[in-house]
């Protein structure tokens, strides 16, 4: 049984590796298959599809938009999404604005106190790409500023803390039909972050299946076997499949791997043969 990872960011948002270098690294730990899923932006998934062709992997168009629900921050996957699409574009360059806006007035925050960055230079090492607080953390951490990402997180950029911002999120049901739209399907990113109590844990599953979610993500970074199978049920009461991936970031997330996740993450690839199944059925005519 071969393994896929339907859950990668690249340097396109905040992983460290570029897409030809996920895919190299995906053919040496011999997977079936992967989804490149950045934030907010499909700029990486032509380069991938391009080295997996050549390569002879299997690479599936993906994004995560970042989302609200009740009030929370939700995460929404679209996997076969056409990066070319109108109705995409739009949407991402608003997310894009948004981000922007929200770097230029956290860094003048930093910089009003004394902190030694730069947004300018922040660009311009990170050009085609979506740039967020990891960026910044380590801009901070590169100026000797803070003793770590981490450190950077939990004393300025965490929700709470003195340099945070919120983001405004495009609505959960929104998301999922220009995902539609895009010639996608949606499935809901790693359901047991968002600390839902149970009761509305259940609910949110229902509502995702309402707009549309095909999926779920059950098999991810840090879900042992009695998450899986809450969330195996879950699916199963509202005929969604199951999908996975690791949420890989490179260097930025060193704790987890691609394809193994913290170490006992296992994909099986059958979860892309019924997301393409569900893909096929929700775009037939
Ligand atoms: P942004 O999209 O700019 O709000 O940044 C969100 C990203 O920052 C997340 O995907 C995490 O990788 C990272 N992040 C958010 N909160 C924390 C935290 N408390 N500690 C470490 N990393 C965090
Ligand atoms: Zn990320
Ligand atoms: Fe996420
Ligand atoms: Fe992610």
């Amino acid at each position: 049984m071969r393994y896929v990872d339907l859950h990668i960011h690249t340097t396109c948002s905040d992983g460290t590796l570029t897409p030809e270098e996920i895919v190299s690294l995906a053919l040496k730990q011999e997977m079936s298959a992967i989804a490149i899923t950045d934030h907010d932006t499909v700029a990486g998934i032509s380069a991938a599809q391009a080295a997996g062709d050549a390569a002879g992997l299997q690479v599936l168009s993906g994004i995560e938009i970042s989302t609200e629900y009740h009030g929370r921050e939700v995460h929404l996957l679209g996997y076969f999404i056409n990066p070319n699409s109108q109705h995409l574009k739009p949407v991402l360059e608003w997310t894009v604005k948004d981000r922007d806006l929200r770097n230029e007035k956290i860094v003048a925050m930093l910089r009003k106190d004394g902190y030694r960055i730069s947004l300018e230079q922040l660009k311009a090492e990170h050009p085609n790409t979506v740039i967020g607080r990891p960026h910044i953390a380590e801009a901070l951490l590169k100026a000797g500023q803070v003793g770590s990402i981490q450190d950077a997180f939990d004393r300025l950029l965490a929700d709470g803390k003195p340099y945070f911002l919120p983001r405004t999120y495009i609505p959960f049901a929104q998301a999922a039909e220009v995902i539609y739209q895009a010639g996608g399907v949606p499935v809901l990113a790693h359901p047991l972050q968002y600390q839902f109590p149970a009761e509305e844990l259940n609910q949110f599953i229902h509502t995702a299946a309402n707009c549309g979610a095909v999926g779920l993500e059950v098999y991810y970074s840090g879900y042992g076997p009695e998450k899986q199978n809450q969330l195996k049920q879950l699916g199963d009461q509202y005929n969604l499949i199951y999908t996975g991936g690791s949420d890989y970031h490179g260097t930025r997330k060193p704790h987890i791997q691609l394809g193994t996740g913290m170490g006992h993450l296992r994909v099986p690839e059958t979860a892309v043969v019924e997301l393409e199944a569900r893909w096929k059925q929700a775009h037939a005519r």
